[in-house]
């Protein structure tokens, strides 16, 4: 099992970390035996003997920790060590809450064995320190059972798709839709994207959230679309940067549209720099074959990254979507007022459509459209509103 792992070997008495040292690995013992050794009053102590087949050093692996004693070979010792990297990897493989429940599991442990050296930090500890810890665990128990919540929401069927509509600046008519995420939690009522999402993301869960989000797009579309009378209507789907490093998101996705005959030309997918900026060639590849498909792209957000659009040329981006900060100061502000100018005028000389997002009154509209922008979203056109609400919610001017 670990015959593809490097080997570590040490002589005896050669020192194999110390007490503070910044441990990312943890050592598995395949021959030799090594003690654990403490620091007390200026004077050594060895708290533990340790042999084949036993492990060490694993919490700094887990939680980033210094070291909390210092180990030594006693006589010949041949280890496996265990990088950070590697469990990164198949934790990343792997269930997705694995890596929240392993910090739970650990905190419960240090709780459980308190002034053990080996395993928790040294017992001086300052206050600092400890509060610290203390927080950590309520913050990791908390992530944890959101975690969980998510994932039953999704097995019962807890989550819904709102749609707001993008229109014309010209005349107000819709010409697509956004489909925005919403939770409806049995206890706390409709939750938003910004209470849940960051989790999503961070534990991998996105990528099952962000697959349902794409299939009950689809599922809706033939009602959502009788909504507009737009030649070309098409809805928007959110891809989250976890998402798009998913090896199977393209076959996902064909599998997906296939189930329910949804026209990919009318399915236009939504990212964020980051994912470019953070997976440039990852990235390239899987937009492009995502287009190949007939599906546009929408780089949203635009203007709160750092990478300008020029940089982003190479990439098969159809729409930028300007975010919406820009678009409510832009009365109040000449700079705001100039990103979007320039932003409009740079998009459209690479051949892509603008959508102003968060417009909120008749002036910034008429004004973007004096800019010469394409589309807008926000209040002035339609709240994000449940399929079954729609008529009733989108004003459309
Ligand atoms: P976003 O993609 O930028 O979506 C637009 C957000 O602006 C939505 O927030 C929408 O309700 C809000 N909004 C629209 N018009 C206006 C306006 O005129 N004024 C103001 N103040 N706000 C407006 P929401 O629905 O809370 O979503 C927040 C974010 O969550 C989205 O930002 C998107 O990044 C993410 N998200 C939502 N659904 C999904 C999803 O299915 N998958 C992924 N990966 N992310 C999603
Ligand atoms: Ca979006
Ligand atoms: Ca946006």
């Amino acid at each position: 099992m670990f015959d593809e792992l490097d080997r570590e070997v040490f002589a005896a008495g050669e020192q194999i970390f110390k007490e503070g040292d910044a441990g990312d690995c943890a050592y598995l013992i395949e021959k030799g035996a090594v003690e654990v050794i403490v620091a007390e009053q200026g004077a050594e102590r060895v708290i533990r003997l340790m042999g084949k087949g036993e492990m060490f050093g694993e919490v700094a692996l887990i939680d980033h920790q210094p070291r909390t004693a210092t180990v030594r070979a006693v006589d010949k010792a041949v280890l496996i060590p265990i990088r950070r990297r590697l469990v990164e990897g198949l934790m990343e493989k792997g269930d997705p809450i694995l890596s929240h429940l392993l910090l739970v599991i650990l905190e419960r442990f240090r709780n459980n064995h308190g002034s053990d050296p080996v395993t928790v930090a040294s017992t001086t500890d300052t206050p600092d320190i400890s509060s610290r810890r203390k927080a950590l665990k309520g913050e990791a128990t908390q992530k944890l059972s959101l975690a969980h919540e998510i994932m039953r929401a999704l097995a019962h069927d807890e989550f819904e798709l709102y749609y707001q509509p993008i229109c014309d600046l010209t005349d107000g008519r819709t010409a697509g839709f956004e489909a925005l995420l919403r939770w409806h939690h049995p206890a706390d009522g409709v939750m938003l994207p910004k209470d849940f999402l960051w989790l999503a993301e961070q534990t991998g869960l996105i990528r099952d959230l962000g697959l349902w989000a794409l299939e009950r797009a689809c599922r809706d579309w033939p009602t959502l679309r009788r909504q507009t009378s737009s030649e070309f209507p098409f809805v928007s789907v959110n891809l989250s940067p976890n998402q798009l490093t998913s090896e199977s998101l393209v076959d996902d996705f064909k599998t997906i549209i296939a189930r329910h005959n949804m026209p990919a030309t009318e399915l236009k997918l939504e990212l964020t720099e980051t994912v470019i900026v953070e997976h440039p060639e990852i990235a390239l590849q899987i937009l492009n074959r995502l287009i190949e498909l007939g599906s546009g792209l929408a780089l949203d957000d635009f203007g709160t990254g750092h990478s300008g659009l020029a940089h982003l040329q190479r990439y098969p981006i159809s729409t930028l979507k300007i975010d919406r900060a820009f678009i409510e100061r832009m009365l109040g502000s000449a700079q705001s007022m100039e990103i979007v100018r320039s932003s409009i005028g740079l998009a459209h000389s690479l051949g892509m459509n603008v959508v102003a997002e968060g417009v909120e009154t008749e002036a910034v509209r008429e004004k973007l459209l004096e800019l010469g922008c394409d589309f807008g979203q926000g209040w002035h056109f339609g709240m994000p509103a449940a399929l079954a609400d729609f008529g009733l919610v989108r004003a459309e001017i």
